[in-house]
């Protein structure tokens, strides 16, 4: 049973966002985040989010937090920086969860050093937004399936072809829940860090405020050289050479 003073003080940082059609979510925040970037520390608001069954509010779902096993379901969060609300440019990362390349920093893939260059052009820019999305593990397949996927891929099949060898469709990730948050926490139009202007027009067409995208340097290694290549060639990401010239 948690106490009321205690509810008091947790129930001041839950709000409830709802939208038509949609499951409500609860997002709690802003948590002060230091964080470690090369040269200094800085400091972001974080906050998290959880979908909600049925008739759940911030309230039923502190007294049901015990036995709802959330450690066994991911959940996502997002890192803001600067006057996020306020600032007229501000720029906004969608960054999907890579375990091998943002926790291990494998070099199969480019994610680790792109969530690291997204959190620095957002402290450069002095506004901004980092979603950091659990359910989009190997483009939404997740953890268990991308070792297999990457057990093809050591045969021989591109990231593209594995992901459909095994029965999935090519991409399959979401982005409902990150627009309704992003939404909540600032009304203005924000500028995407992407290098796929596919990504752009699909979370235009989503819902979101964005007035453009902003490019971001790969890390081309000899490891990731044919991914990032299928990724020009298949799934609509700008060739090194234009991000170059943009
Ligand atoms: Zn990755």
């Amino acid at each position: 049973m948690i106490s009321t003073d205690i509810k008091r003080i947790l129930l001041d940082k839950m709000t409830l966002i709802q939208h038509a059609g949609l499951r409500n979510l609860c997002l709690v925040g802003p948590v002060k985040l230091p964080i470690q970037m090369e040269d200094r520390v800085a400091e972001f608001k974080w906050y998290t989010w959880l979908e909600l069954k049925d008739e759940a509010t911030p309230e039923t779902l502190l007294e049901s937090l015990k036995t709802m096993n959330l450690a066994e379901l991911q959940q996502s969060s997002v890192l803001v920086y600067g006057d996020f609300e306020h600032s007229p440019e501000a720029l906004v990362r969608m960054h999907s969860i890579c375990h091998t390349g943002d926790i291990f920093g494998s070099k199969r893939c480019d994610c680790g050093y792109q969530l690291r260059q997204s959190l620095r052009m957002i402290v450069e820019n002095g506004s901004g937004a980092l979603f950091y999305l659990a359910h989009h593990e190997g483009r939404g397949i997740g953890l268990f399936s991308k070792s297999l996927a990457y057990l093809l891929q050591q045969e021989g099949l591109d990231t593209v072809e594995a992901n459909e060898a095994l029965g999935f469709e090519d991409d399959s990730r979401s982005y409902e829940q990150p627009i309704r948050v992003l939404e909540t926490l600032r009304a203005r139009p924000v500028t995407l860090i992407t290098n796929n202007p596919r990504k752009l027009a699909s979370l235009q067409k989503s819902g979101l405020a964005a007035e453009g995208h902003i490019p971001l340097w790969g890390d081309i290694s000899d490891y990731n050289r044919f991914y990032l290549a299928t990724k020009v060639k298949k799934s609509g990401h700008m060739p090194q050479e234009t991000r170059a010239m943009a």
